[in-house]
This record gives structure tokens, C-alpha cells and sequence, in this order.
């Protein structure tokens, strides 16, 4: 479904085949230079047919795509990415400097030995990833696949050979490895064909998620960091923690900021648009506010996160959760002990034997 929303400026729902959102919304920036996008979506087959038809639909053709600006590294918002610039040889990919790239980094490095950290990690806060739940959650597997199968059909395209093992081989060593041509500042303007935009960092369910703010029409671009319905995930994950990163104490800061920005309409990646976007900024704050006291409360004596997430109310119920919601639900809860830690109320504690644990000061 395409939507305009001021001449020259469309919004497209693409289909997510995993997940819950249903739908990633990109926005179409037409103009006589050729085609703008903000987000993409999964690389699968469902959503490129979706993009090409509703490009289609406003008289272009993906070829047309001069840049495409990314929020953040996620697979709904990124996945296509390669595909686009395949198609569109020459379309810049414009992202936030900062960005973090896991995503890529996942495949980069040998995957079993990725997976073993990451278990050893999960394990060290109370969760241990190699129990089998017989609770199903094929979403993540699925997307996975259909990039894969994609992303060998670009290779094989690319090296016009049909040497199945050495494509398979590209291919894997490939996946997700994409660099954007350009890498934004906060603050830093951008513009083509009448539009001048504003990068606005906004860190948080990302470390280099991007919004773009546009002061002319005061619309916000919120990428996945403010939605008219859901909050994002914030997480600690094992790369935080090393650096001493706090992702929630930096999308609190983010939400005040975007709350900040004199905006008429926000624009979400997925969900509807959003018509006061300070207030829902601010309601977002709240939610979080009372979460940290949530959490707080449902620690008693020396506990551990993968403890404490079972303790706290989720929209359904921890049980009815797969392993990769438990370790969603796990780094959602670090990022708020985090910040309570900074805030004094609560003390992380680091076992003889590697586990950590988290009581009250
Ligand atoms: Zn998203």
C-alpha cells in the first residue's frame, strides 16, 4: 500500500515474514534526481516483490534509487539493502557513523564459535540457551534462510558462474557484510532534490540508530525509535558490557531529544504514524520509569537477570516464551539493572565461579 504524505513524499508497507510488526514502512522521496528511501526492508523474496511493485505504483523503477537511508542495522530495516544496490548500481547507502554492524559480524566470524560466546554470555547472567524449551519460534530461522537464498542468487549474478560450492561458500562469508557509502554525524545536514534533512543520533535499540528530522515541514523520521504503539528493545548485550555502554540510560536520552525537536508528524518505520510525537516520546519515557521501579521490586537477596526477567510482567507470559525471547527478555532486563546500578539503587555482583547477580544497596 503506498501512501502519499506530501507531494513528493510517499510511505510503503513492505511485509515482514518474521516477527510481530507485520509491516516495515519505508518512505519514498521522489524527485527529478531520481529516487530517496528511508528504510528497506528483510531481504526476501515477499518484500522485494512488495518494494518493486510499490515503486511501481509511483512510476519508478528500483534502478531509480539514488540513496538509501538505513535507521539502524536490522534485518527489517537493512535486509534489502544489498539486493537495492545490485539493482541500482551507484545508490549511496547513507547510515549513522556509529552504527554497530553484529548483524554482519555474526557471519563474519566463524558462527559456531560466535553462538559458543554468545551461550557463555547468556549462561554468566542465568540463562542457559542449550535447554530445549519445545517452544517453537521459527521467525528469526526463517528470515535467515530466505536472506541466505537471496543473497547466493546476487553472488552467483555477480560472478556469472554456477559453481554451486564456491557461491555457497561466497555467500556465507557475504551475508550481511554491507558498508555504508556514506556515515552521518549527529547533526549533519543532507540534501538533494529540495529536500534538506537532519541527521538526529538517537541511540538506544541501536548504538548509531538514525532519525532525520526535516525543519522545513517539521516532520521526524523515527526509524524504529519511536512507535506509536510498541517501545523498542533496548539491550544490553556482552559488547556493552564491555565497553561500560548503558543503551537504556542513552535511549532515555534520545527520546528527550526527539521530544525536543519542534515536529508536526512523526514517521515511523513500522505501526501508524504518529501525530504528537513529543508526547509519545514522553510516554515512552514514562513506561520506562516504571519499569526500572518494576524491576527493582522484583529483585530479592542475590539474583540473577535471567531470575529477575522472570520475575517481571511481560505482554505474555515468560513460560510461553522461545529461548530467543527469553534472551531478548534478558538483555531488555540488563539494560534496565544497568541503570539502576548507576543510579546507586542496586549492586551487580560477580561470583567466584563467573556468574553475576544483582541485589539491592
Ligand atoms: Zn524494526
Amino acid at each position: 500500500m503506498v501512501t502519499e504524505i506530501v507531494p513528493g513524499l510517499f510511505r510503503l508497507s513492505i511485509p515482514m515474514t518474521a516477527g510481530g510488526l507485520g509491516w516495515t514502512t519505508p518512505y519514498v522521496f521522489r524527485g527529478n534526481d531520481g529516487l530517496t528511501l528511508f528504510d528497506c526492508g528483510y531481504g526476501t523474496r515477499g518484500a522485494i516483490e512488495a518494494l518493486t511493485e510499490q515503486i511501481g505504483e509511483l512510476d519508478g523503477k528500483i534502478a531509480d534509487i539514488k540513496r538509501l537511508f538505513v535507521s539502524h542495522a536490522h534485518p527489517d530495516h537493512l535486509g534489502m539493502a544489498k539486493w537495492i544496490k545490485d539493482q541500482a548500481p551507484g545508490c549511496e547507502l547513507v547510515m549513522m557513523g556509529s552504527e554497530r554492524f553484529t548483524y554482519g559480524q555474526i557471519h563474519h566470524r566463524d558462527p559456531q564459535q560466535a553462538e559458543r560466546d554468545s551461550n557463555a554470555w547468556a549462561l554468566k547472567h542465568g540463562l542457559d540457551m542449550t535447554i530445549d524449551l519445545k517452544i517453537e519460534d521459527d521467525g528469526p530461522r526463517r528470515w535467515i534462510n530466505e536472506e541466505r537464498e537471496l543473497d547466493k542468487e546476487i553472488e552467483a549474478r555477480r560472478r556469472g558462474n554456477s559453481d554451486t560450492a564456491t557461491t555457497v561458500e561466497m555467500a556465507t562469508r557475504t551475508l550481511g557484510r554491507i558498508e555504508p557509502d556514506v556515515r552521518l554525524h549527529d547533526g549533519d545536514e543532507y540534501s538533494f532534490d529540495g529536500w534538506s534533512l537532519k541527521a538526529v543520533w538517537t541511540p538506544g535499540h541501536t548504538p548509531g540508530h538514525l532519525c532525520i528530522y526535516d525543519p522545513k515541514r517539521k516532520f521526524t523520521f523515527t526509524g524504529d525509535h519511536v512507535l506509536s504503539r510498541i517501545t523498542p528493545n533496548v539491550s544490553l548485550a556482552s559488547e556493552d558490557e564491555e565497553i561500560g555502554r548503558s543503551p537504556l540510560r542513552e535511549f532515555r536520552a534520545s527520546l528527550q531529544k526527539v521530544a525536543d525537536l519542534d515536529s508536526e508528524l512523526g514517521l515511523p518505520a513500522h505501526q501508524d504514524t504518529i501525530a504528537d510525537l513529543p508526547k509519545r516520546c514522553l510516554e515512552i519515557l514514562e513506561h520506562h520509569d516504571e519499569r526500572l521501579d518494576e524491576v527493582y521490586n522484583a529483585l530479592g537477596g542475590r539474583i540473577s537477570a535471567a531470575e529477575v526477567a522472570e520475575n517481571v510482567e511481560w505482554s505474555k507470559p515468560y513460560e510461553t516464551f522461545s529461548i530467543f525471547k527469553r534472551r531478548a527478555a534478558l538483555g531488555e532486563t540488563l539494560s534496565h539493572l544497568q541503570v539502576l546500578v548507576e543510579d546507586g539503587r542496586v549492586r551487580r555482583v560477580e561470583l567466584a565461579d563467573n556468574r553475576v547477580v544483582w541485589e539491592h544497596v
